[in-house]
């Protein structure tokens, strides 16, 4: 009944306000605003708080970079921020091969205006975009990535990174950690959102493969890798489709698949990593299996191939603890370079350790939209009999319904243990797992395949998204001094360095758990697009 009163009365706004209902407020600083995007724009001009408040959000009026009339409502299930604004939708849904976009050249002022709002209680802010099913457009082609994490402070030593602190120019005390935007609302429940979160403390230990942990066998965790104890050799698979000669090994995730990805894993569909744990303070070094390195002679890295195949030299195993123990060790011309760490002087036995560590994190959950797109319905696919073919038409479920429903899921302390089934291929059946013949191949059962951030902690950390109205800045006074508007010649636009930014396109198609939103043509599009990632 809400949803079709609140539907109503954007209708009439909408219908209401035709005298400013059709320019779109955007300013030639954004270059980048689609022409395409503007026909879902409803001018906010003619809008007040009290039209949100009307539907039960506790609103507050501010300004965007235009200075114009941007609204942040607190949901009524008090665990997220609607950011309502034609211009700032159009700015972080714009398409990057235009200029930059709301990442780069917005993030700081709408940090700043978050902090005006709320109290410096969150270690990451995390900003999501709501689709459009009418426009149908590719919020992450246009973006140029799937996640990407803005490191804002460190305060842990020893994971391979230096003490810093850029908190104040996004308006925080100290205590945010990340800046993270996520082009597509869903991509919490499908990832990268463990991924993006992961990078708040990873991958600064090792040089090798750019911020991710490439063909090595750290662990097959949210940032790539595998599982070592699945390495198998020539001596283990002697005969049949998957044998291996001199040189080739084989790999995966975990022992329950049969390949790997060099910076993801599939999304939210595999937990961290023991290593991936202890980066983050959660266990001790010595709960970390060895690593078991693949080396290639020469200049060139050890290549993957399909199914988990390695080619390379040789493996070597080396202990987390020894590196810890003696960096200096790992960190010269003799180390070879696939297990080289960055830098000898920021690694070391972690501190905070996994005993006096953080472990319960909060995020401050962000979804830009507008204000007609607040009023959208999803889209439900169909048999279209006239056209023999299958069709969309609006459905049931609002997209802030489903961002609701999966955010929520994400926080929850606890987990649903969605199991799945994945092919036998090279891979022995894990003691225990239960397995099904589908046209004459073994199907594994996956006990779990979708993983909240509890989840993927091992019940070891939590992370929490409500109660955020127990955070408002309650005295007027100090919203008034924390309140940061937007000055002509304000550096808030251009002006961002880019350091420490890791910015993941998905050119490895395990990144998703379910590809079910992307054709096959959008990724391809994306792999000749952005195929580095060196960021
Ligand atoms: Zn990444």
């Amino acid at each position: 009944m809400k949803s079709i009163f609140h539907f109503l009365i954007a209708s009439l706004i909408f219908f209401g306000c035709s005298e400013g209902g059709s320019s779109n407020s955007s300013s030639d600083d954004q270059t980048t605003a689609s022409d395409d995007s503007s026909t879902t724009s409803t001018t906010t001009t003619n809008l007040s708080c009290s039209n949100y408040q009307s539907n039960n959000f506790t609103c507050f009026k501010l300004a965007d970079s235009d200075n114009q009339t941007e609204f942040y409502l607190i949901s009524t299930t008090n665990d997220y921020v609607l950011v309502v604004s034609d211009a700032t939708y159009a700015l972080w849904t714009a398409d990057i091969s235009q200029g930059d976009t709301g990442f780069y050249k917005d993030r700081r002022r709408l940090a700043k205006n978050l902090y005006s709002i709320f109290e410096d209680h969150f270690d990451f802010i995390i900003v999501f975009n709501q689709y459009d099913y009418e426009t149908n457009l590719n919020l992450s082609a246009r973006a140029g990535y799937s996640g990407i994490n803005g490191s804002v402070s460190n305060s842990v030593s020893g994971i391979g990174l230096s003490k810093f602190s850029s908190a104040s120019s996004y308006g925080s005390g100290g205590k945010l950690g990340s800046f993270i935007h996520m082009p597509l609302h869903y991509y919490v429940s499908s990832g990268p959102m463990l991924h993006e979160i992961f990078h708040q403390w990873g991958n600064y230990f090792f040089k090798y493969d750019s911020g991710h942990w490439g063909v090595s066998g750290v662990g097959g965790g949210q940032l790539g890798g595998f599982d070592p104890s699945t390495l198998m050799s020539k001596d283990n698979l002697t005969t049949g489709e998957y044998a291996l000669t001199t040189g080739q090994y084989r790999a995966a995730s975990s022992k329950y698949n049969s390949s790997f990805g060099t910076f993801a894993n599939g999304g939210n569909s595999v937990p961290y990593s023991p290593f991936e744990k202890w980066l983050m303070g959660l266990i001790p070094p010595s709960e970390v299996p060895n690593f078991k390195i693949p080396i290639k002679s020469g200049v060139t890295y050890p290549q993957k191939g399909s199914n988990g195949l390695i080619e390379a030299d040789s493996i070597v195993e080396v202990s987390l603890s020894n590196i810890l123990s003696n960096p200096s060790q790992y960190d010269n011309d003799s180390t070879p370079k696939e297990y080289r760490i960055r830098s000898a002087a920021y690694t070391g036995p972690r501190n905070p350790d996994h005993t006096t560590s953080q472990k319960n994190f909060r995020a401050l959950m962000v979804l830009v939209t507008t204000h007609t797109l607040m009023g959208k319905y999803k889209h439900d696919t169909f048999w279209n009999t006239d056209k023999n073919a299958w069709d969309s038409k609006p459905g049931t479920t609002k997209t802030i319904d489903a961002f609701q429903s999966s955010i929520t899921k994400f926080a929850k302390n606890s987990g649903d243990n969605l199991s799945a089934y994945a092919e036998q291929k090279w891979q022995p059946v894990p003691a225990g797992a239960e397995t099904t013949v589908i046209s004459g191949k073994i199907y594994i059962k996956q006990p779990d395949t979708n993983y909240n951030f509890w989840e993927a902690t091992g019940g070891l950390a939590t992370l929490q998204i409500d109660n955020l109205s127990e955070s408002l800045i309650t005295s007027s006074s100090s919203r008034v001094i924390a309140w940061i508007k937007k000055q002509s010649g304000s550096p808030n636009l251009n002006e961002e360095a880019l350091i420490r930014i890791q910015r993941d396109p998905f050119d490895d198609p395990s990144f998703y758990l379910s590809r079910s939103h992307f054709p096959s043509a959008s990724i391809k599009q994306l792999n000749m697009t952005n195929g580095s990632f060196n960021y």
